[in-house]
This record gives structure tokens, sequence and C-alpha cells, in this order.
């Protein structure tokens, strides 16, 4: 598979005008384009601009517009609730998040339930926001509208969504610690980047729809099968423990409330995803950002520290990869492969947009 190399600013200034185009605010688009390419820079290429010709097939389906505005259900500290009504997710979830952040930077802490929102994309974005304002947050989100892909601890087929958590802690003066991951073992986008790349997954981490260990990324895709063959399923990580985090973030982030859920039978061709969020002020309880760094510094220094079973790969601790990803992607730029670009390139140019122009 061909890729090309593309760089942050150009990739930036492609998604902000397509989505402009498409007919949102030159604000919400920028907040898009930022969360888009700053996944390919982090690395998680399953969450950036390759999701791009998505939204843009649910804007052309009518399941997405640019008119859907999040209204507050309730906003009563620590309490926030944001109906999104599928209203573009980055911007949406992004909102949420700071709106939440003021409200934890007032009373120590913010309970933060964002509901149907178009996917949001990467949580760790999320993480790092809370982070810069100097808060702890932890989020748990479920992924409705679609048929459930993720197989429960030894179920032959699916009931989950990939069903993403995600965990910031700012260090006072230094780079925050970030945990993002779903709770299958790959991400599904992964497993599409890998469909495009026609390339195998790794085993152990699908099965087909017999519930049979395979390495081919088409069993989690059903325009990928032969009209025979059943949709298969990602395994969840951690055998039982991630099958059970799955569980939790579903229930949390849209089972309260009454948002879409996975085993609602999708009304429409969508991604939906609800979030449930606590947004914590660390100097609430410890006040002395010194020692709070200390502490949390000497930590992650005896983590690191830990003999690694290959030298050529050191022990990281949570976020690094993505950070190490960042620096040599903004000096080299970022990969695509030719099948991801030329969706893009087809959505933009339903919009009167040459995406090689950029
Ligand atoms: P992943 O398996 O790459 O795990 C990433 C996490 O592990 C990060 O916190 C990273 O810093 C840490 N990590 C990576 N390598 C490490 C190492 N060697 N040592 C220690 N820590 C390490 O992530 P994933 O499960 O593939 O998820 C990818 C992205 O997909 C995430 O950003 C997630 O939020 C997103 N996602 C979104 C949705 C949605 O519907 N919006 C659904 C699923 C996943």
């Amino acid at each position: 598979m061909a890729y090309r190399t593309h760089s942050p600013q150009s990739l930036r200034a492609l998604v902000k005008d397509m989505i402009v185009a498409a007919g949102w605010s030159a604000d919400a688009a920028a907040e898009t384009a930022e969360h888009l390419v700053l996944a390919n820079l982090s690395g998680h290429d399953s969450h950036g601009v390759g999701m791009l010709p998505l939204y843009f097939q649910s804007l052309a389906d009518g399941n997405l517009s640019p008119a859907s505005q999040p209204q507050a259900r309730l906003d009563a500290a620590p309490f926030l609730i944001i109906d999104a009504g599928v209203a573009l997710g980055q911007p949406a979830a992004r909102n949420a998040v700071e709106q939440a952040a003021a409200m934890a930077k007032t009373g120590g802490v913010a309970i933060l339930n964002l509901l149907d929102a178009h996917h949001i994309g990467r949580i760790g974005h999320y993480a790092e926001a809370a982070a810069a304002q100097g808060l702890i947050s932890l989020f748990w989100v479920n992924v409705a509208g679609r048929p459930p892909i993720v197989a429960p601890h030894g179920a032959k087929e699916a009931r989950f969504g990939t069903n993403p958590h995600a965990i910031g802690i700012p260090v006072p003066g230094a780079e925050p610690i970030i945990l993002d991951f779903a709770t299958s073992r790959m991400a599904h986008g992964k497993a599409r980047v890998a469909l495009n790349k026609g390339v195998p997954v790794p085993p152990g981490y699908i099965i087909d729809g017999e519930g049979r260990p395979t390495t081919e990324p088409r069993h989690v895709f059903p325009h990928a099968l032969a009209e025979s063959e059943a949709l298969g399923a990602l395994l969840p990580f951690g055998d039982h423990k991630g099958a059970g985090l799955s569980l939790i973030a579903e229930l949390l982030s849209a089972g309260l409330m009454g948002a879409a859920r996975i085993d609602q039978k999708p009304a429409k061709s969508w991604i939906i995803n609800s979030l449930f969020g606590i947004l914590i002020d660390p100097a609430r309880l410890e006040p002395d950002a010194e020692l709070r760094k200390g502490r949390i510094e000497s930590y992650l220094a005896f983590v690191r520290a830990a003999k690694p079973q290959d030298e050529s790969q050191p022990v990281l601790t949570p976020g690094e990869s993505e950070r190490a990803t960042r620096i040599a992607r903004e000096r080299d730029g970022i990969p695509l492969d030719d099948e991801t670009w030329s969706q893009i390139r087809a959505a933009a140019a339903a919009h009167g947009i040459d995406a090689e122009r950029y």
C-alpha cells in the first residue's frame, strides 16, 4: 500500500475548508480540524483525518447537520448535563469539557454527561484539555448508532462498542499523564486502517463470525464480507476486565440518562458518542503544587527506571508514546495511505474542493 506524507498545516487547512464548505462555522471547523490532525500527529490515525469521509457520508445521508446545536439539560454545579442533539462531535465535546472545567475550577469538581454527540474522536484530547487547565479528568464513553462490534468475554458475538476510557492527571509545570484507550484490544478504526492498507491485524484481536480467531480485519466490517459470511467481533482487552469496563462505560455514559445505546437498533447510519466525565481540581486534594509535582514525578521516575525487557524499547508511562510521535510527525509529516487519501479527496470534491491543492 502506497503512502503520501502531508504536512499538519496543509491537512488542518484542508479539513477546516471542507467543514466550512459543508455549512459549519469557522470555529467549529477549526476545532474539528485541530482535533483530527492532532490525532494523526499523536499516532492515532484511526481517529485522525481518515474519519472525515465518514462524517461527510453522515452529512450526505442527512444524518449529521450543521444546524444541530447542543442544549444544556442541567447546569447546576457540580452537575452539567448537555444534550448534544447529534451535533458535530469534536466542538460539542470540547465546549462541554471547557464548561465543566470552569465549574471544577470554581467548585473543585464537575460531573459531566454529554449525551448523543456525533463521533467525538480521540478521548485523550479532552483529558489533555482538562489537564491544560490544571484538572484531573476521568472519562467513559459509549459508541452507539452502529451494530455492536466487541464480544463480551467468552462470547462468540458482539454486544459492546469499543467504549473508550481516558484519564488525565496534570503535573504542575510538566507534561500530564494521559491514559486513553478503547476497551477493545484494538480500536475499530485501527482495524479500518489495516483494511485500507491491506495488512493483517496481530493475532488475538479479532474473531470471525463463527467465533474463530482471525487476523483478517475484513471480519469486523460488514461491507468487506461476502453475503454468506457473518460479522465477526473485536475482542475486549484484558479478557473479563476490559469487557467489564466496557459495560460500565455504556451504562455511565448513555445508559442512565436514556441516550443512544448499543442495544438499540440504529435509526440511521452514524456514530454516536455519549460521554460521562468527572473533573477534579487537584489543588483541593494537595494545595501545594510543588509537593504534588514532586510526588508524581518521583513515582513516574520509579516506573520508568524498571529494566526493559528489550533494551531498545524504554519503559514508558501513559501519554509518552503520543508525545514522541507528535515530535516525529511534526518534523517528518503525517503519512496517509492512498485509500484514505482518495476517500478524503472524494469527500472534498463533493463540496467543490480540490484536496490536491493543499
Ligand atoms: P492504544 O492501544 O494505542 O493505547 C493508548 C494508551 O496507551 C495511551 O494512553 C498511551 O500513552 C499508552 N501507551 C501506548 N504505548 C505504551 C507503552 N509502550 N507503555 C505504556 N503506555 C503506553 O489506544 P487504542 O485503544 O487503540 O485507542 C486509540 C484511540 O481511539 C484513543 O484515543 C481512544 O480514545 C480512541 N477511541 C475513540 C472512540 C470513539 O468512539 N470516539 C472509540 C474507541 C477508541
